[in-house]
């Protein structure tokens, strides 16, 4: 099959499977969804929804945020992994954000990347998911998903993201890229992936 009709036949399986999604990560705004995509980093969408709620009780605006002492945020976000770094990262970006940004997470790729701890996947999932933005953000489980279904043979996430823009409708990226995710962590695990309970493969090869 080519690799542009695996796809459009991936995409109906998706469609089937998930018609509606909810964005894993829990927050109330651009700024409380910008923290919890950075809290994510090396940590389970789970684990961040246990302690974002502490967290944006402390301060659910940059502009308190910055003014919390980085130890307290460091003491509730320690369950996430890597919390000096996370921490720093969060109060800089909030100061950040007060001073050049008006207090707003700016609608913007550039600006977006310029903050600490906010790389180009952190600002991809910002910008489709609080903007509403096209982006195609790829972790893990979307490098190999695209991997075994032969659409991309992507060294890295990058280059993984470039192939699948490529090959799926720009409209649908965004809701696209939830949709691997949850099917990903539902059948195509990393370690054990069960072909016969699968309904991709069989039907596009
Ligand atoms: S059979 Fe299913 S679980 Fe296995 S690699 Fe293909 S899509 Fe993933």
């Amino acid at each position: 099959m080519r690799k542009k009709d695996k796809a459009k036949k991936i995409q109906e399986i998706l469609d089937e499977l998930y018609p509606e999604l909810e964005i894993p990560l829990q927050h109330t705004s651009s700024y409380t969804l910008l923290i919890a995509v950075l809290l994510s980093a090396q940590c389970t969408d789970l684990r961040v929804n246990s302690i974002t709620p502490k967290l944006f009780a402390c301060a659910s605006t940059p502009e308190k945020m910055q003014v919390i002492p980085v130890e307290q945020i460091e003491e509730i976000i320690r369950p996430c992994g890597l919390a000096p770094t996370k921490a720093k990262a969060i109060q800089k970006l909030s100061e950040i954000l007060v001073e050049k940004h008006g207090g707003e997470v700016p609608r913007c790729f550039i600006e977006l990347e310029k903050l600490p701890g906010v790389g180009h996947k952190t600002a991809s999932v910002v910008m489709a998911q609080a903007f509403q933005e096209p982006a195609f953000p790829v972790d893990t489980h979307i490098h190999r998903c695209a991997k075994r279904w032969g659409l991309s043979s992507g060294k890295n996430v990058v280059e993984t993201e470039r192939d699948l823009k490529a090959l799926f409708p720009r409209k649908s990226w965004i809701k696209l890229h939830l949709q691997i995710i949850y099917f990903a962590r539902e059948y195509c695990k990393a370690v054990k992936h069960d072909a016969a309970k699968c309904p991709i493969c069989s039907v596009i090869e």
